[in-house]
């Protein structure tokens, strides 16, 4: 039987659902806002082949559930929204196409604000700014960058900072040995970010090119395979690649003290973040350290400047710390710890906590 759109969003305490239909363009698109306790619903505008209405609102819901969460705990004055759009087989006019998006976002009033997402680009939401201004990752602002996953690995890289100095009790990373899965947009930087800061790397990713640009640029060492790769003694593992990726088959064979990187999605349930700890091996999670991406759109939508966003991203050091030690002294797994810090900050703002949570 499927399942109840609205017994979900209940579920996952998410406050709005809003489903629209332009017929001149064929647009049909979801927008779940999940909380504005902190500010407007921030998320991104996805455009993806969903199997059915209910597929494409459930991820919504998901999706701006996990806003939330991202932008609670990276102290943004942000709620957690998105928009999904069921991609049709055509799209014939692309301009025309993204106004209606824009005049579907209005109907909100400003409790959603979209941006970029899999499926959409920058290109697109300037589109959307001609028939709405609430839309951000447009090209213009008080600052713009072309591709934020450089400011995602640093914030991560920050996050191994930090991550090192409370599992380490070292202040530097120099000639500790980090393994990296996935050498994609994030992944590079972050390899790149390791290397400058004397770290040694060893790395394996499923594109041969992209192993030998890092071996080439970085003097990594690469692993054949990822099983070799995560059997490797090393200081950090940092998954950059796919979610799901700490699991009942992968906890046992790590063989690093610290994971901290850059994919979402890490832990295939919740438990594994428990599991990690009871064999003392740090994580820092996920959403709260990459969350650059999130920091510098929203940075984007406040106007605010460069070295303000910034030095937001350089402050996920102080995030992973506060998560880290809270953990230890409350004996609770960091992703706990992540998740009730987030609750607490839209709880504060909040007038009514099971409202919202
Ligand atoms: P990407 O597609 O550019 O890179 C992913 C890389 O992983 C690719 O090079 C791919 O070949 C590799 N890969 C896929 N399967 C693999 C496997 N089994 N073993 C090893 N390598 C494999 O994506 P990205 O933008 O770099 O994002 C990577 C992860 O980080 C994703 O989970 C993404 O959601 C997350 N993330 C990225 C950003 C960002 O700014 N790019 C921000 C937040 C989160």
């Amino acid at each position: 039987m499927e399942q109840d759109i609205l017994e979900y969003a209940a579920k996952m305490h998410c406050r709005e659902l809003h489903m629209s239909v332009d017929l001149a363009t064929g647009l049909k698109a979801v927008i779940a806002v999940h909380s504005t306790a902190l500010g407007p619903a921030l998320g991104g505008c996805r455009l993806f082949e969903y199997a059915s209405t209910t597929a494409a609102a459930i991820d919504a819901i998901r999706l701006a559930q996990g806003m939330t969460y991202k932008a609670a705990i990276s102290n943004l004055p942000l709620g957690g929204g998105k928009m999904v759009i069921l991609k049709p087989k055509q799209i014939s006019d692309r301009v025309a196409f993204f106004k209606a998006v824009g005049r579907t976002v209005n109907l909100l009033s400003g409790r959603y604000i979209t941006a970029v997402d899999i499926g959409t680009s920058v290109e697109d939401m300037d589109i959307v700014a001609t028939t709405s201004k609430f839309v951000t990752c447009t090209s213009t602002g008080l600052f713009t960058i072309a591709d934020p996953s450089a400011l995602t690995a640093r914030g991560v890289l920050r996050s191994i900072q930090a991550a090192v100095k409370f599992k380490l009790g070292k202040n530097t990373l120099e000639r500790l040995h980090v393994t990296i899965q996935g050498l994609g947009h994030a992944g590079y930087h972050l390899a790149k970010e390791l290397h400058e800061s004397g770290a040694r790397l060893t790395v394996f990713d499923v594109k041969p090119e992209l192993v030998q640009k890092c071996v080439k640029e970085f003097s990594a060492m690469v692993a054949p395979d990822f099983n070799t790769l995560l059997s490797l003694k090393a200081d950090v593992f940092a998954p950059c690649a796919l979610g799901a990726i700490l699991n009942d088959d992968t906890i046992p064979r790590i063989r690093a003290p610290i994971v901290a990187g850059c994919a979402n999605n890490q832990l295939a349930e919740p438990r594994h973040g428990r599991e990690l700890m009871d064999r003392g091996i740090l994580y820092a999670p996920d959403y709260a350290i990459n969350a650059g991406g999130l920091i510098y759109v929203s940075g984007q939508h406040t106007r605010s400047t460069e070295a303000e966003t910034k030095q937001n991203i350089e402050n996920i050091y102080n995030t992973s710390l506060e998560i880290f030690e809270r953990a230890e002294r409350e004996k609770r797994s960091t992703n706990e710890i992540a998740d009730i810090i987030a609750q607490e900050r839209v709880k504060k703002k909040s007038e009514s906590l099971e409202q919202v949570f």
